[in-house]
């Protein structure tokens, strides 16, 4: 496995889910990390205390157009620098199309684009000042692929990859890389809604047989915090065990 010694993580959506498995492979890995969501997670006195020291949190609500920046600019200054982003933190609001309501489309896009886009931007100025770093923006396959009942979804993580591609071009000169992941169905809070019926459906149509786990995506993310994919920008990778080949 790749080593993340000497670097510092800023990993927002790191309370639950996939962000926890990112934030604590990481450490594995030799990082120092900073974990933000809105509240503190329940277990951060055992996170911080297994960390030794290189688990900090950060309590913001990203949602919060007015103030997602100066929360970021905060957190540079706390840390001095990052080395990696992994612009995680994301919401669902499902309905379909013609049932959806104006405040639960737009709400899906504030958290999961121009949240997303406000954090990237302000982590990118700070690393192109240093000529060094690695963004990775958490999209979906929902926002290659679409999802019925996922229109506002769809289109944050769609815009998301967007932003991802655009901000790779501005900062690939500056050495920034600015990479996504595609996650497909992933057992964590945002799909424990779903059904029996319909996770055994969705099982069997996935070529791997099983739905990802956090893990999985943690994987994925440390590969792209890395050095060893320094010859690597502008890319979504997808991680939904086939369903997409
Ligand atoms: P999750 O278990 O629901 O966790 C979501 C995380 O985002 C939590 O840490 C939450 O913090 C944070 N968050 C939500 N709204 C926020 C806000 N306004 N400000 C700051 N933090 C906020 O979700 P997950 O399944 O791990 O998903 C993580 C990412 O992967 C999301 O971007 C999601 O869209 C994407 N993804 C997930 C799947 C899947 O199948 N699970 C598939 C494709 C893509 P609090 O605990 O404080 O609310």
């Amino acid at each position: 496995m790749f080593t993340l010694e000497n670097k510092k993580a800023l990993v927002t959506g790191a309370s639950r889910g996939i962000g926890k498995a990112v934030s604590g492979l990481f450490l594995e890995l030799g990082a120092e990390v900073w974990g933000l969501g809105t509240k503190e997670p329940s277990d951060l006195a055992d996170r911080k205390a297994a960390s030794n020291g290189k688990f900090h949190w950060i309590s913001a609500d990203l949602s919060d157009l007015n103030v997602a920046e100066a929360v970021i600019d905060a957190a540079l200054k706390e840390a001095g620098f990052f080395n990696v982003l992994v612009n995680n933190a994301g919401i669902t609001r499902d309905n379909l199309s013609f049932r959806m309501s104006l405040a639960d489309f737009q709400k899906v896009l504030d958290v999961n684009l121009t949240a997303a886009f406000l954090t990237a931007r302000t982590v990118a100025r700070s690393m192109i000042s240093r000529r060094a770093g690695s963004i990775i923006n958490m999209a979906s396959v929902v926002g290659v692929h679409g999802n019925g009942g996922q229109a506002n979804y769809a289109a944050a993580k769609a815009g998301l990859i967007g932003v991802t591609k655009t901000l790779a071009a501005e900062t690939s000169g500056r050495g920034v890389r600015v990479n996504a992941i595609a996650p497909g169905f992933i057992a964590t809070d945002m799909t424990a809604a779903m059904t029996e019926e319909a996770r055994t459906k969705i099982s069997q149509a996935i070529p791997l047989k099983r739905l990802g786990d956090p893990k999985d995506v943690a994987a994925a993310a440390a590969f792209l915090a890395a050095d060893e994919s320094s010859y690597i920008t502008g890319q979504v990778l997808p991680v939904d065990g086939g369903l997409f080949m």
